[in-house]
């Protein structure tokens, strides 16, 4: 390994706080110096969030690439306001990554994935925490839509779920197994196509009774119902067989003829009743499929960092841009020669646009 100071000369800065603010930069920064091998340093971590600096799901996810590499990390503590990160060569083999916490599984997943499609040989890694967290994707979201869609980009990976876990024990696992790519595709998500069914999936855990996964289900089928009499929806009510502590929560998936998937989601809590989380969920996906575009608000920022890395051009047609898809753009923009044009005709939807670099293994 060079010596630190070569590192430290080279190494990009960036403003942890600036535009979103939040883990996401965290996350696509330390995979794009994992997997573009430069050295990176990130002040102002999460300055204006309530709890500012790094909070455990972010460490360890930190630390996972870190591992993935065999990179350094200095400054890798809960609260650090700033860290150091030195990657080196990504390994194959497995690896560890526990939050300790109810913080996110699937936001260990977002950081490590792609790191680990790039990897010498097939890699595992075993991820522990919150399988179904608040203000991170649901792990039914990944399966549902985030793994379809990223098979477009010739990312194929299984996501076994071991136990599932909620806020605020955690306590859930999944194991993420990869083969490594030699190079992404781009992708044309341009043509929304026609609605042809939506399903989904309403759970309870622990304690609870199933009639408040069936509560959900019933109220989210019959408000997409009354919006679209004619397409088929079926919403399953389950008890997870599975799991630490008492949770529960919806995921609806649209999917469309063109091969679009698009969700709403919602997870339940304490004195609110079922019938009000299915509710916000099939909002929610009204919402998304209001606008007319490919893919709905969340998965928006998801594919930032896989457009990126992909050989060729990218054009991924979404509803109005998140602050979150502004920032990883910015993101991306720092740390690869990618090149991001958002093309808006005054409508509603914008056409991401995007020049990757063509990554290879
Ligand atoms: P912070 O606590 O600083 O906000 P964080 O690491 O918890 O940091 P964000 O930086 O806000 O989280 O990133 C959240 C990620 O989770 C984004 O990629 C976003 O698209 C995704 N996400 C949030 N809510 C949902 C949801 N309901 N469905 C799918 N994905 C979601």
């Amino acid at each position: 390994m060079a010596s630190l100071s070569a590192f430290q000369a080279s190494k990009i800065v960036i403003d942890g706080s600036i535009m979103e603010g939040g883990g996401q930069i965290l996350r696509i920064a330390s995979a794009l110096s994992c997997l573009t091998c430069q050295p990176i340093m990130v002040q102002n971590i999460r300055a204006g969030r309530s709890n500012p600096g790094l909070r455990p799901q972010h460490l360890s996810g930190l630390q996972l690439v870190s591992d993935l590499c065999k990179g350094e990390l200095l400054g890798g503590a809960v609260k650090s306001s700033e860290i150091t990160f030195i990657p080196s060569t990504i390994q194959s083999g497995r690896f560890i990554a526990d939050t300790k916490t109810a913080g996110s599984v699937v936001l260990l997943m977002q950081v490590s994935l792609p790191c680990m499609l790039f990897a010498s040989g097939p890699t595992q890694v075993t991820l522990k925490g919150g399988t179904n967290a608040d203000m991170a994707p649901q792990i039914d979201f990944t399966t549902m839509v985030l793994q379809p869609i990223l098979e477009r980009f010739g990312v194929s990976f299984e996501c076994d779920i071991k136990r599932r876990g909620y806020f605020p024990k955690g306590g859930g696992e999944i194991q993420v197994r990869t083969v490594p790519v030699k190079q992404l595709k781009a992708v044309d998500m341009t043509d929304r196509g026609d609605l042809v069914k939506i399903h989904g999936r309403a759970f309870v855990a622990g304690v609870l009774p199933i009639k408040i996964a069936q509560g959900m289900a019933n109220t989210a089928t019959s408000i997409l119902k009354q919006r679209y009499p004619d397409i088929p929806i079926h919403i399953k009510a389950v008890q997870e067989a599975s799991a630490i502590g008492n949770g529960c929560g919806i995921t609806v998936v649209a999917e469309t003829s063109s091969s679009c998937r698009l969700a709403g989601s919602a997870l339940g809590k304490r004195g609110v009743p079922a019938e009000n989380v299915g509710k916000e969920a099939a909002q929610m996906l009204l919402n998304n499929l209001e606008h007319g575009g490919c893919v709905d608000e969340y998965l928006q920022d998801q594919l930032i960092i896989f457009m990126a890395l992909a050989e060729g051009t990218s054009r991924v047609l979404a509803g109005p841009l998140t602050l979150h898809t502004k920032t990883a753009i910015h993101i991306a923009k720092k740390l690869t020669q990618a090149t991001f044009k958002v093309i808006n005709d005054g409508s509603e939807t914008s056409v991401i646009e995007c020049e990757g670099i063509g990554l290879q293994r």
